[in-house]
């Protein structure tokens, strides 16, 4: 491939909380900088802007969210920065990222410093009938009420854990959703819950008023929540009529005969977020696992330096903390990578960096007080029967993975032996449900599972983005000049 080149001195990838803080700041200590984002335009997940030819009469219909984003979106006009929109980071060697612009042309952007901030997203569970019409994920059914005001159905069930199953359900409320249903997995709060989050309180008021908010106007709608409870089924014909929900036990696995049906025409799936981890995969970095932060999480060191030299990491793409945590951490990022092009002092940074370090500690306590009731059983990776489609692009049962299941506790031959996570999303919906299945297989935690190996491109694009017109026939398909006897 020969493509075109473009320097920079600091290469953000990802137009999210995490990279419009790490641009804004390195861009402050006097530095270039390059944003890139494969969607059309900023905000990220949380702070998602309407599509193009959309306008926005009152932004306070859209929710807080929208507006704390504008603020941070009007610091990406600064002339030393340069946005890229529609543009995907395929593949990341050294300080190179191979960049795919509007999937046509690809380019290479030559940075002095990279720091990916690529967000997260919504957690696959694999279960019979996860793949029916009216079954889908959280934030999908929250893009689509947010930017489209569509809602998914007329009885919406909720299936989920952590703070997504009471902020999630609660919003849709609030968009005019009838939810008819939430089962949370993880245990109710005990008074030992309570008293750990007053502890963590200061520096978090917010998060604990937003919590109490959203139970309280479940309660005030009259929406059920139970406790301990996992979605096990979804029945009907040609969509979603009937949801099946059963008890579990602390490590969310079924107990059987507990299971209970309601009607319904549309499941909202929130059971937390997997980090993006594609292209740290690719330029191999280090990792360690942790369920509660999304399985797969990249290390890094306190000015968010990845163990690949001149690459940084933010945000949920590090492990899944939320949109205030990603702020603080892409912030570090971007002050990190001006220190250590002696862009700013190390002294001046360390002052800088000193309440972003604070306000972290404060949120990281209050995560923790949190961890007894959203905790990720391995259960909820053990709910699919033998018909159930684990892989979806590639259409494999785990019936069909069984075999691989039995020969081989490598996800990598598994891949290998059966196209699992081969398909269009390489992976991001059926890797973690095929680790489980390894874990359970092979009687071992799931943090002991191998992570296949990423291949390039991180993202799909079209063929004729990434092949090179100049080179006319590699001799595969050229009929050899005399024939072979
Ligand atoms: C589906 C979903 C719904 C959520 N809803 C809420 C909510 O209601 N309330 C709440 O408080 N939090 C919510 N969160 C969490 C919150 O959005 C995140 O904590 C926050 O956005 C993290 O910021 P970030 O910058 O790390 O990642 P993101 O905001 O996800 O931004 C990452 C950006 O990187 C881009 N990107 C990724 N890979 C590439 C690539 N290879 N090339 C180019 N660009 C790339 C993506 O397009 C994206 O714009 C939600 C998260 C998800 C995934």
């Amino acid at each position: 491939m020969s493509a075109p080149h473009s320097t920079t001195d600091v290469l953000v990838v990802g137009g999210g909380p995490a990279g419009m803080a790490a641009a804004a700041q390195a861009a402050a200590a006097g530095l270039s900088v390059t944003l890139v984002d494969e969607r059309a335009t900023l905000g990220g997940q949380i702070y998602k802007r309407m599509g193009p030819g959309f306008e926005v009469a009152d932004t306070r219909a859209i929710g807080r969210d929208y507006a704390v984003g504008e603020r941070l979106i009007s610091q990406m006009g600064q002339p030393n920065i340069d946005v890229r929109l529609l543009t995907s980071v395929l593949d990341l060697d050294g300080t190179s990222a191979i960049v795919c612009e509007r999937e046509q042309s690809t380019t290479v952007i030559q940075a002095q410093r990279i720091i990916v901030a690529p967000g997260a997203y919504d957690r696959p569970v694999a279960f019979p009938g996860w793949t029916l019409p009216g079954v889908l994920t959280a934030g999908g059914a929250q893009t689509l009420i947010k930017t489209q005001r569509v809602l998914p159905g007329k009885r919406i069930a909720f299936a989920g854990s952590g703070p997504v199953a009471l902020a999630f359900p609660a919003q849709l409320h609030h968009y005019g959703a009838n939810i008819t249903l939430v089962c949370d997995a993880g245990p109710p709060p005990r008074p030992a819950d309570m008293a750990a989050m007053l502890i963590a309180a200061p520096g978090n008021l917010a998060l604990l008023r937003d919590a109490v908010g959203y139970r309280a106007q479940l309660l005030r709608a009259q929406i059920p929540v139970r406790y301990r409870r996992i979605v096990v089924a979804a029945q009907g014909v040609g969509r979603i009529e009937l949801v099946v929900h059963a008890a579990v036990d602390d490590n969310w696995r079924v107990i059987p005969g507990s299971e209970r049906s309601e009607r319904c025409d549309a499941l909202c799936l929130g059971y937390g977020f997997l980090p993006s981890v594609e292209l740290l995969r690719l330029a191999g970095c280090a990792f360690e696992d942790d369920e509660d932060r999304g399985g797969a999480v990249v290390l890094v060191d306190d000015w968010m330096r990845t163990s690949v030299d001149s690459l940084y990491a933010a945000g949920d793409g590090t492990g899944v903390e939320g949109s205030l945590v990603a702020i603080d951490e892409g912030s570090l990022a971007g002050l990190g990578a001006a220190r250590d092009l002696g862009a700013i002092g190390s002294h001046e940074a360390e002052r800088q960096s000193e309440p972003m370090r604070r306000r972290l500690r404060r949120r990281r306590l209050f995560r923790r007080a949190l961890r007894r009731m959203h905790r990720v059983g391995p259960g909820i990776y053990e709910l699919a029967d033998e018909t159930t489609v684990i892989c979806r692009c590639e259409e494999i049962t785990r019936a069909a993975l069984e075999p691989a299941l039995g020969a081989s506790a490598d996800p990598a031959a598994i891949k290998a032996l059966t196209r699992a996570g081969m398909g269009l999303c390489q992976g991001r919906n059926c890797q973690r449900t095929i680790a489980g299945l390894v874990a359970q297989r092979h009687h071992c935690a799931l943090g002991q599972v191998r992570s296949p190996t990423a291949r390039l491109p991180a993202r799909p694009v079209p063929i004729s983005a990434v092949t090179d017109e100049s080179i006319e026939d590699y001799g595969f398909f050229t009929a050899p000049a005399t024939p072979r006897n």
